[in-house]
This record gives structure tokens, C-alpha cells and sequence, in this order.
């Protein structure tokens, strides 16, 4: 079941269906076409109300999963909306171009490799070339490679781990400083993991803490020129990161069944926390946090 709109008054349970989804695994990044089942993204049923009027948006990873409800909530919000992702996503990211372009907006279809700084920088370049400015940035792409023992987990997975969920945000909110002006709002994507790390994501669950952190300290340097920055900490989500080595093929049925609404989150349900954030009726949220993790407890 899907709501008839984000707006939908129902019960939370069974908002959307407890999936048990057959054991999958697809080569790092994966897609979301191969993915099943298929994730809700909010492609019918995110109705947008003008809350981010002629902004414009970078958001990374925004091809699939909560980049791509991201991207289609923002759109369908007013916003011009450039997305990142790997080569081998072009697919995914051309099916959520073609999202935003049914909105009204702009699209800017940006592939390259975050692990590579020149690339962070030239990301930014570009969205500003193709948009006509930025002043909503997303970082949303992110790494998650499962290991059982730390003996296996090998010195290029933990440097990748780092560069892609770290490194890269550091390089573009570098890259973006310079364009942004006051009104304009930063949001990064931690996890749950950042408080409570599965013993088989020493690496992801570090990055997360140093993202949740870095949020914090960078909020209030930001603050007095008038730039906002938040995180979202997303709980178990149904997306491709899961099957493609984020999780071991046996707990792929059971995702998010643990959380005490009962099921795994949908894409869909994340992007309103991400509007939120975006917009200026959070004008005096900064440096927060927003769980959303069906009901899990946080520090
Ligand atoms: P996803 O696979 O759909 O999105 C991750 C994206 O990261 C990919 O689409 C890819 O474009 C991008 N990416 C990865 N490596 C890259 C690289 N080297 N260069 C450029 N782009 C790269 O999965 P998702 O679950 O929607 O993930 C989005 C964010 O949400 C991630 O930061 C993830 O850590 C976070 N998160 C997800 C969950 C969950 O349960 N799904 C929970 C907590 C946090
Ligand atoms: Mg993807």
C-alpha cells in the first residue's frame, strides 16, 4: 500500500507494507530497477506546496533510494535539482530526471566518482553552471560495505568508506561555501549506526559518528552567516545499499522488521524531514538531528 499523499492520515504500522524481501545481492552501487521489492520513492503520492520556490538543489547519490525521494520532493517543491551519482547509475538517474523535469524544473545530471576530490569540486562548478547558483546542498551518498571480522576488513574498504562518506562531504561543502548565500541550508545524512554500531559496520557506523558530528560543530560555525545546517539520521530503509553489500543475504528478509513500528521505512518517508530542513520554516533549527527510525531510541 502506498498513501494517497504524504498527507494521508492512516496508522504508521501499516502505512506502508512489512516487507519480507527475498534474499538479493547486486554489485556495489546497485539500482534501484533491479531492486525487489521495488522501493517507494513518493513518485505518486509526494504532493509539493511551493515550500522551496525557486531554490537550487545539489543533492549527491540522488539517483536512488533517499536521494532520489530527495530529489523528487524538492522539485515537486519549486526547487531546480541537480543530482550525483556513479557511471553505473545512469539509468536510475536518468528515470529521476525525467521526475524533476515532469515537475517543471530543472534537471542537471551530474555522474563522477565522490571519492575523487577534483570531482567533488567540479560537482559543485557544474550544478552552479547549470542551475544558476546553489544554496541547498544534500550529502546523501554514502558507503556501506558489511564485514564480520575486522581482520577481513580490508585497508581499501576502510580508506573507501572514509572518503566516500567523510572525505567527499568535507570537499563539498568546501566547494559549495563560496556560492552560498545566507538562507541557503546544508544537510548531511548520518544513521542511526552513529549512536549504535552494528558490530559488522565498524567502518560505515565510524563515518556516521563523524558525520553527526561534524554537523554539530559546523552548524555553528555556519550559523552567524546565515547558513543552516542539520543531519537526518535515517533507521532501516529499504534501498539498494542493503543488497549490495550492506547487509549479510540472510537478514535481507528480516530488514527493518526489529523497529517498533514493526517494518522497514520507506524512501518516501524520509523526504519530508529533508524538506523540512530545507526550508525556511526550520529557520531556528540548526545543528539538529532528525531520527527517522520508526521509533528507535536516540541519544
Ligand atoms: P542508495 O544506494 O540508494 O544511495 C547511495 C548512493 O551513494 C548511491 O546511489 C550512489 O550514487 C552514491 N555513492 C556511493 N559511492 C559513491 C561514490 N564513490 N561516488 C559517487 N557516489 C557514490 O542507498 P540509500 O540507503 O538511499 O543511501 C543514502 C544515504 O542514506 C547514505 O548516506 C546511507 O548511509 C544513508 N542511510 C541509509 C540507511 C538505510 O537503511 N538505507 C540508514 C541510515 C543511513
Ligand atoms: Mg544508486
Amino acid at each position: 500500500m502506498t498513501p494517497r499523499t504524504q498527507h494521508t492520515f492512516d496508522d504508521p504500522t501499516t502505512r506502508y507494507p512489512k516487507i519480507e524481501p527475498p534474499e538479493q545481492q547486486q554489485p556495489e552501487p546497485g539500482t534501484d530497477e533491479h531492486l525487489d521489492p521495488v522501493p517507494d520513492i513518493g513518485e505518486t503520492s509526494y504532493v509539493g506546496s511551493g515550500r522551496l520556490s525557486g531554490r537550487r538543489a545539489l543533492i549527491t547519490g540522488g539517483d536512488s533510494g533517499i536521494g532520489a525521494a530527495v530529489a523528487i520532493a524538492f522539485a515537486r517543491e519549486g526547487a531546480d535539482v541537480a543530482i550525483s551519482y556513479l557511471p553505473d547509475e545512469q539509468a536510475d538517474a536518468e528515470r529521476i530526471g525525467a521526475l524533476i523535469g515532469a515537475a517543471g524544473r530543472t534537471a542537471a545530471l551530474l555522474p563522477g566518482d565522490l571519492t575523487d576530490a577534483a570531482y567533488c569540486r567540479q560537482l559543485v562548478a557544474d550544478t552552479v553552471e547549470r542551475l544558476g547558483g546553489l544554496d541547498l546542498l544534500v550529502v546523501n551518498a554514502g558507503k556501506q560495505r558489511y564485514t564480520e571480522r575486522l581482520e577481513d576488513l580490508s585497508d581499501e574498504q576502510f580508506d573507501q568508506t572514509m572518503k566516500v562518506n567523510v572525505y567527499a562531504m568535507f570537499h563539498l561543502i568546501k566547494a559549495a561555501l563560496p556560492e552560498l548565500p545566507a538562507g541557503s541550508t546544508i544537510i548531511t545524512t548520518t544513521s542511526l549506526e552513529a549512536y549504535k554500531p552494528a558490530p559488522i559496520l565498524l567502518d560505515y557506523a565510524m563515518t556516521k559518528a563523524a558525520i553527526n558530528n561534524f554537523t554539530k560543530g559546523l552548524a555553528q560555525q555556519l550559523a552567524p552567516r546565515g547558513i543552516r545546517v542539520n543531519a537526518v539520521a535515517p533507521g532501516p530503509v529499504w534501498t539498494v545499499l542493503q543488497v549490495s553489500g550492506g547487509q549479510p543475504l540472510e537478514k535481507i528478509p528480516h530488514f527493518g522488521e526489529s523497529t517498533p513500528l514493526g517494518r522497514a521505512g520507506q524512501p518516501a518517508e524520509l523526504a519530508p524531514a529533508y524538506v523540512f530542513l530545507a526550508s525556511s520554516e526550520s529557520s531556528f533549527v540548526a545543528g539538529e538531528t532528525l531520527n527517522v527510525n520508526g521509533g528507535q531510541p536516540t541519544p
